[in-house]
């Protein structure tokens, strides 16, 4: 297939869905996890979800990166973003994420704070430029998806000698959180029967990064694309392995993703970040090796150095299930306050706010058609 309109043509459609259901035969039926967040918006956007079959059940997955940012460390972006010499920027999603008593990097700037948004971390480095006499912190967030362009944007500041430009790096890695969600012993049996693999992280890190799924876990994996064909096919491809007895790992998305992922973007990451002993996670709490800081190289461009950032105890809101929603052990409808006290105008936790978080997916897409099955 070439052109977008194949991946979401309704006659092949309806065959995948068909396969599905003569697939989908096991008693105990299928509990399928889709990682990503923005597998997570499609399924709710194609209006996928109430097309599986009973026994198929999608759960929802850490993948959303402004999602599994703990609220210490949004009030560690605020703290900094008030300095009276600092220009803080962020990408968009992160300035309505509520930190302690719902303060966002939002408030801050309406407080007086000089938050900018950018849509590339070379905006930073630009205005970094512009603005000699000031500090300029770039909040970086994200996983292996981002974090090239954030290396990109230090090795220029480097090259350049910028002196006034620091990143605050909450860079995050899968691999280990999709290991925290296998290895969860508070589930009676295996937390999930398969795994669609996610599509953009894939494309950096590649398909061999997964391999202690299949080998470890004995879990099937299939990294799939974001159109409703790839959806459709990856879930095809799970419930074929799971029928089979077999555990392994499939690219369902091979136009964009390698066995070897991108070197180039992973000898970038590896002179730039090392590895953090342990990171704390919204709804996982700490995990070892599993999230990146700046090399020694960089040293001299790390915000948390140059600041000497300090992290507080901070908790989420009482009524917020955004931990569970993380770990795919609640929907987001079965938080007490979704589409009611919380909202994407009002949000109470971080998966209401992000665009991959699944209770603002909920809320955009699906209540309705959730309501329905
Ligand atoms: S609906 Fe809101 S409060 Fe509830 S889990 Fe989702 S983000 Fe948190």
């Amino acid at each position: 297939m070439k052109f977008i309109d194949e991946y979401r043509d309704s006659e092949v459609i309806r065959s995948l869905l068909s396969q599905i259901s003569e697939e989908a035969a096991r008693p105990e039926g299928y509990r399928l996890m889709e990682f990503c967040g923005g597998h997570t918006h499609a399924f709710y956007r194609y209006g996928l979800l109430p097309l599986l079959p009973e026994r198929v059940t999608m759960v929802h997955g850490p993948g959303c990166p402004v999602c599994v940012l703990p609220i210490s460390r949004i009030d560690a972006a605020v703290a900094l973003a008030a300095k009276s010499d600092v220009i803080f920027c962020s990408y968009g999603d992160m300035l309505r994420v509520p930190g302690s008593n719902g303060k966002s990097l939002l408030k801050a700037k309406a407080e007086g704070a000089d938050v900018r948004m950018i849509y590339s971390p070379l905006d930073a480095v630009k205005l970094a430029e512009q603005n000699s006499d000031r500090q300029v912190v770039f909040f970086a967030v994200g996983f292996e998806t981002t974090a090239p362009a954030t290396a990109l944007a230090l090795q220029k500041a480097l090259d350049q000698k910028i002196p006034n430009f620091t990143v605050f790096c909450n860079h995050v890695l899968t691999p280990p959180a999709m290991s925290a969600i296998l290895d969860d012993g508070s589930m009676d049996g295996p937390s999930v029967h398969g795994i669609v693999g996610p599509g953009h992280v894939s494309a950096i890190i590649g398909c061999d990064a997964y391999r202690f799924v299949a080998e470890e876990n004995h879990i099937p994996l299939v990294i799939s694309g974001f159109e409703p064909v790839d959806l459709l096919e990856s879930i095809l491809m799970l419930l074929r392995q799971i029928n089979a007895g077999k555990a392994e790992i499939e690219n369902g998305y091979s136009r964009a993703v390698k066995d070897e992922g991108n070197p180039q973007a992973i000898a970038l990451m590896d002179e730039v970040f090392e590895l953090r002993g342990s990171f704390e996670w919204r709804g996982f709490g700490m995990l070892p090796d599993s999230a990146q800081k700046l090399s020694s190289k960089y040293a001299d461009y790390d915000a948390e150095v140059r600041f000497g950032v300090t992290y507080g105890e901070a908790h989420d809101h009482k009524a917020c299930r955004c931990a569970e929603v993380l770990r795919g052990q609640l929907e987001p409808e079965g938080c007490s306050v979704f589409a009611t006290v919380c909202t994407p105008e009002n949000p109470l936790g971080a998966c209401m706010v992000s665009s991959e978080g699944a209770c603002a997916a909920a809320y955009q897409y699906g209540r309705h058609v959730r309501g329905d099955r």
